[in-house]
């Protein structure tokens, strides 16, 4: 498998970040980007596809291509460099929101696009990244997946994940579930990376009984940037989804700096935990499930279910959205909770400091929670390790009143799985042991301290 990619699109050349000197030595030789060109400087040539400039404003001394490695290189031109067209760039289609290339033999994907940075290109006049491919783009920006899968690709939304709700969690289980009913070996869900732990924790939860694999992916940088993740972790998951022996939600990406293998984490254990470095996911409290290389999927641990295309999905897609995450810190105020008892939210998940604690002042305000019917859990803002009440005064008070100690559980985990939970229940104390009761891999009770150890040691 060669996770490089060849990139084509349709900007014009007037509308793509190029002036000047540049601008004008591209438009005498007719070339547009997308187009294969040689750039001859200093006696040396250099052969690849045109991209647009990815920047504020416009550059009127560099030239910007893709080699055919998939790196993006940029030439400072001078009046002696010499530029040609080599190949005009592919004819583009019309953008349907809905693809489908087929070739005997091959499993069958789904590939459901959602937005984020992996299925977005740059605004050249703003440089600001927008959701905005068509499921063709994202099939074009990665052609060589014709030969791992027969890829159906299509648009369910186009958003940054930061404006995801739980109702579009709803709607991502429920296309999900429409693609496993029409015969699909797998489904990717290309999603932004800022809330993809929360949706993959959504869609652990509300799809049981998985036949198939669920794989999630996203990239840190954009298909036309340099360096960019989005070719790799999508060829990837769309191998993961077609050969991996799982049947569960996963989360594929880079699991280190370079380009040499993936991770696949469990959807109920995965944090984002860098802003920007494209290894930023890592399982937490647990070991990643697969690695993904070029040649090979790597178990690193057990699935919980393998793939078995006869058993029946079972669809739980919904969520309460009254249930609040909310982090303790030095001088939080009781009103914040106050808050939330009076406009009827139904539960709170704490992040509390260390082994599970919230500051004496907030106590009042949780018994009153407990005392009106408000479903109120524990979790640790520490992320690694597990909560424990026992072992303080504060601990033990907030024990006592009927907080719920979430174990090991994420915090975002704990709040979709709670959100999950209410809705699923017929009243609080169902609730209550539901969110207790492992359901997607989300809670271990052996979990070791030194899982920590492995996760910076690498596996
Ligand atoms: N803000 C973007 C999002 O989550 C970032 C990304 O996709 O990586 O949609």
């Amino acid at each position: 498998m060669s996770f490089s990619s060849k990139v084509r699109k349709s900007l014009s050349l007037e509308d793509s970040g190029y002036s000047g000197l540049v601008l004008e030595k591209l438009s005498s030789s007719r070339i547009q980007i997308g187009d294969t060109i040689s750039v001859t400087k200093d006696g040396v040539e250099h052969t690849g596809v045109l991209m647009p400039r990815s920047q504020v404003g416009s550059d009127s001394i560099h030239v910007v291509i893709k080699l055919t490695s998939g790196y993006n290189i940029g030439i400072r031109m001078s009046q002696e460099t010499v530029v040609h067209r080599i190949k005009p760039r592919g004819r583009r289609q019309a953008a349907p929101t809905e693809t489908r290339i087929e070739t005997e033999g091959l499993p069958h994907i789904s590939i459901l696009s959602t937005g984020g940075t992996i299925a977005s290109k740059v605004d050249y006049r703003t440089g600001a990244v927008n959701p905005a491919l068509t499921a063709q783009d994202l099939y074009d920006t990665v052609p060589e997946l014709q030969n791992y899968a027969n890829v159906h690709a299509k648009v369910l939304m186009s958003v940054l994940s930061e404006n995801i709700r739980p109702t579009d969690w709803t709607k991502i289980a429920r296309a999900i579930a429409l693609e496993i009913e029409s015969g699909a070996d797998g489904v990717v869900i290309a999603h932004g990376t800022d809330t993809l732990g929360f949706t993959a924790a959504a869609l652990s939860f509300a799809l049981r009984s998985l036949p198939v694999p669920v794989v999630l992916v996203g990239s840190q940088r954009s298909s036309d940037r340099p360096s960019s993740d989005s070719a790799m972790n999508l060829t990837g998951a769309v191998t993961l989804a077609a050969r991996a022996n799982a049947a569960e939600v996963m989360v594929l990406m880079h699991a280190e700096i370079g380009d040499s293998y993936l991770h696949a984490h469990r959807g109920t254990r995965v944090r984002k935990l860098h802003t920007s470095r494209r290894d930023a996911f890592q399982s937490v409290n647990s070991r990643p499930l697969f690695r993904v290389t070029e040649t090979e999927i790597v178990e690193l641990n057990p699935p919980l279910l393998r793939r078995e295309l006869e058993r029946k999905l079972v669809l739980k897609p919904k969520f309460e959205e009254k249930v609040a995450l909310v982090k303790t810190y030095p001088g939080v105020e009781h009103s914040l909770l106050d808050h939330l008892i009076d406009t009827g939210y139904r539960g709170f998940i704490i992040e509390g400091t260390g082994l599970g604690h919230a500051p004496d002042s907030l106590q009042s305000s949780v018994k009153r929670a407990i005392d009106a019917g408000v479903v109120v859990a524990m979790t640790s803002q520490c992320i690694f390790g597990r909560t424990d009440l026992n072992v303080y005064r504060s601990g033990v008070e907030l024990l006592a009143a009927g907080v719920i100690p979430c174990e090991d559980m994420l915090p975002e985990t704990a709040l979709v799985k709670l959100m999950w939970s209410l809705a699923n229940s017929k009243d609080g104390d169902a609730a209550k042991s539901l969110l207790l009761t492992p359901i997607a891999g989300e809670i271990d009770m052996r979990s070791e301290e030194s899982e920590y150890i492995t996760r910076f040691g690498g596996v």
